[in-house]
């Protein structure tokens, strides 16, 4: 069993299609794999049956950005049936907030000289724009020396050209996954820059909210945090989850499956053991000519 349950297509800010993240997670053992994309669902209408390799199971997912004591915190949705209404009106409302975002950072980067923002996002794939893609443009355009550059100086809360976005509540987030018939799972808790207090806090609203999971493992994470979300996982009856977040090859550090197993004390309650983890192995439908 290799579940990685959390990773993007260049639907949002990966790089890879859905068709290449397939070939790459069934060259790297998974087991699983969830494409949970920010803000959009996209992939699953281009996926055809047969790029899935046999004895990799393919769920859909999606993580949606939501607000938190204005914190930014994302919530991964697993098992999603991508047709549901009340799902689809949230992700279009948060693509929308995403694109006023876009502009107005496009508005920052005009009056400092830097032209081309929106021509640059509307060439890209994706449905829901991010950072991700505005720190690209600003290193191709050689302001930014790398990703980390432009999030430390440009994008990130202080940043030069940031602009922030009123995403939507927890609760709305995890009402609408679980509407779609998903399991809703906090991601990569301690990459948010809240105190430990708050981060209980949270873990325990997110609970209270109706969300289910944690993620306990992914990228880039040591033998002590690993064992401080098992512990918090444990302590809000939460299920454990496991994903790398991948956004694109040639980051050595988030690759697909790139990360520590559970730690035995979970094993009783890893996401796979949830009751309704068999009905988030959803069938992909084959592509019908007129969706090609
Ligand atoms: P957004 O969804 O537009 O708010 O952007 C958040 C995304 O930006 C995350 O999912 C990461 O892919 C990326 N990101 C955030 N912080 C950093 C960072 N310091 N360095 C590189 N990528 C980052
Ligand atoms: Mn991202
Ligand atoms: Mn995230
Ligand atoms: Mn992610």
């Amino acid at each position: 069993m290799l579940a990685d349950l959390h990773a993007h297509t260049w639907f949002s800010d990966g790089t890879l299609s859905p068709q290449a993240l397939l070939e790459r997670a069934a060259s790297r053992g998974l087991t699983h794999l969830a494409i949970t994309d920010h803000d959009t669902t996209a992939a699953f209408e281009r996926i055809d049956p047969d790029w899935i390799a046999p004895g990799l199971q393919l769920l859909p997912g999606v993580e949606i950005s939501t607000l938190w004591e204005r914190q930014e915190i994302h919530i991964v949705g697993l098992g999603i049936d991508c047709a549901n209404e009340t799902l689809q009106t949230l992700l279009r409302a948060q693509q929308q907030l995403r694109r006023e975002r876009a502009a107005a950072m496009d508005i920052r980067l005009q009056k400092a000289g830097i032209c081309g923002l929106m021509y640059y996002l509307a060439t890209l794939p994706c449905q829901a724009v991010g950072r991700n893609h505005v720190a690209q443009f600003l290193l191709d355009r050689g302001i930014a020396r790398n990703k980390e550059h432009a999030f430390k100086h440009f994008l990130g809360d202080r940043g030069k050209y940031a602009a922030s976005a009123h995403w939507c509540g927890i609760d709305a987030a995890v009402r609408a996954i679980r509407a779609a018939g998903g399991i809703a799972i906090l991601a990569h808790p301690n990459r948010y820059r809240i105190s430990n207090p708050a981060l209980r806090r949270l873990v325990s609203e997110f609970a209270i909210a109706g969300g289910e999971g944690l993620e306990v493992s992914y990228s880039n994470l040591d033998a002590d945090r690993l064992d401080h979300l098992a512990s918090l996982c444990l302590a809000n009856d939460l299920w454990a989850s496991t994903g790398s977040d991948f956004h694109a090859p040639g980051n050595h550090w988030m690759d697909l499956g790139k990360f520590r197993l559970l730690p035995a004390r979970c094993a009783d309650r890893a996401i796979w053991l949830h009751p309704g983890w068999p009905a988030c192995q959803r069938e992909v439908k084959r592509m019908s000519l007129s969706d090609a």
